[in-house]
């Protein structure tokens, strides 16, 4: 550890001091009164929200995650507002929508040139837990910075190797990778070593993840935190995302004997000719992995039960986006169907919210400001972060909910360009010509959004699209001055 850092710790808790011997607070009550809650924030990739067992949608087994759900608040109608990996990605860590983080897409290769990647000088959400004293941590996928521009014509590269230093964005422990999805032979670059530094494993990703943040939440050695300082770490495993078949049979077993009938449950997915091709031989497996998922994260769990410290720390399970799995006949996600825009949230802190579900519409920007209230830094959310704090809500179901989500999808480098809709409690909606790229689903009458009214029921389209140049208004999106153009 470099002189600086012993300085800024040093600081960092003289400043605590000063101001508790100021109020006249002794040391010990110190310990026990200014510690701030730790923050375990999970997000596997392309997990949708139907895909957890207690909603009683797929036809899943996540008993972890079920029981889990009843110790916090369940966010039922949470949306990834762009729902696609960068962008999300993006947008948790600035609070910021794509217009003004830049990443308006998928990092890679052949996009890095339009600057579409996460900025070193971005004031991140670890950048934030960084300077209030926190030792963070980070584990997984990491998929926000850009690898050297490729030629055009030639295969984009994706993965990356992120240097220590701003790019790591005040993350202490660094456990991760750019975007790669070799599930049974991960590497991962660790430490502040270089990029010839790769470690390669042979284990299932979110396994081998889970033993390295347990590792981290034991301080195993002493050697993985500042034992002194509360931690936040984020684990950013990435099944259930494609392939979906790297995952170990003991969770494909717990499906034995399912037909693909019994597992394609969804009144919308597509058979016979319009079905997805690829749908019948993914399903059994994108479930194993989320049962997978689920017992890795319940390790974590129990580890922060065996440690002592449940009820201190605020743990999230969400995801970056869904997955459509042959609904309407797709795959994969970047669309506003349900299954691709929401999201599962779930958060536990037994010492700061009252257990329940709430229909709290969280948006991904949002994410940033509402963790920190919890931790007690609501007052050091920066300015330029966009998403709005709703701590209070999710505390004991105080203060304003927002009655509409903005849903988008970017070209790189055009934040003016691309589809956009809104979301509110009921409806569905996507701006675009009657029949063609419109959509308006009434969510209520029609949960699997197989009714498109966009061409039928002008009067509402009307209501919509007041509703969504509201939202684009409110997060000052510039499609609202060209419309795609
Ligand atoms: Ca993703």
């Amino acid at each position: 550890m470099s002189d600086q850092v012993n300085r800024r710790d040093f600081l960092k808790r003289a400043g605590v001091v000063g101001a508790a011997m100021a109020i006249g607070i002794g040391s010990q009550e110190l310990q026990a009164n200014t510690r701030r809650p730790n923050l375990v924030y999970v997000f596997p990739d392309q997990y949708r929200r139907h895909t957890i067992g207690f909603v009683n949608e797929d036809p899943v087994l996540t008993p972890r995650l079920d029981a889990f759900a009843k110790e916090g608040v369940y966010l039922p109608h949470a949306v990834s507002n762009y729902p696609v990996c960068s962008p999300y990605r993006a947008m948790s860590m600035t609070g910021q929508w794509p217009a003004r983080n830049g990443v308006m897409a998928n990092c890679n290769s052949s996009r890095t040139h339009l600057d579409n990647f996460l900025k070193k000088d971005a004031y991140c959400l670890t950048d934030a837990l960084s300077d209030a004293g926190y030792h963070t941590a980070y584990l997984g996928k990491w998929h926000l910075d850009g690898p050297p521009s490729t030629p055009e014509g030639e295969r984009a590269v994706w993965n990356v190797f992120t240097p220590p230093g701003p790019r790591r964005h005040s993350i202490d422990f660094w456990y991760s990778y750019g975007a790669a999805n070799n599930h049974m032979e991960p590497y991962y670059w660790t430490g502040d070593g270089g990029e010839d530094s790769r470690i390669d494993i042979k284990q299932w990703s979110p396994e081998h993840e889970a033993d390295q943040a347990i590792a981290y939440i034991r301080n195993d050695g002493g050697d993985h935190r500042d034992a002194d300082r509360p931690f936040a770490i984020f684990l950013s495993i990435n099944p259930p995302h494609p392939p979906y078949h790297p995952v170990p049979d003991r969770y494909r077993e717990l499906y034995t004997g399912k037909s693909v009938d019994d597992l394609l449950v969804r009144p919308n997915v597509a058979r016979g000719e319009s079905g997805n091709k690829r749908a019948p031989g993914s399903v059994l497996d994108y479930f194993a992995m989320v049962s997978g998922v689920d017992e890795q994260f319940g390790r974590i769990l129990d580890t922060l039960e065996a440690e002592g410290i449940a009820d201190d720390t605020i743990v999230v399970f969400t995801s970056d986006h869904g997955e459509m799995m042959s609904g309407h006949g797709r795959m994969s996600k970047n669309v506003i169907y349900e299954e691709s825009l929401n999201v599962p949230f779930l958060i536990r802190y037994a010492n700061g919210i009252q257990a329940r579900t709430d229909d709290l519409m969280l948006g991904t920007p949002d994410i940033y400001p509402t963790l920190l209230g919890p931790m007690g830094l609501g007052d050091r959310i920066p300015d330029a972060v966009e998403g709005v704090d709703r701590s209070s809500v999710i505390r004991d179901g105080s203060g304003v909910r927002p009655d509409a989500a903005a849903y988008m999808r970017l070209p790189p480098g055009r934040p003016s360009g691309g589809p956009r809709g809104v979301r509110t409690h009921r409806y569905t909606y996507q701006y675009g010509r009657p029949n063609q790229d419109a959509m308006l689903f009434d969510n209520t009458q029609n949960p699997y959004q197989m009714d498109n009214l966009a061409g039928k029921a002008p009067d509402l389209v009307k209501e919509m699209v007041g509703q969504m140049e509201a939202e684009l208004e409110r997060i000052q999106d510039p499609w609202l001055d060209r419309r795609g153009g």
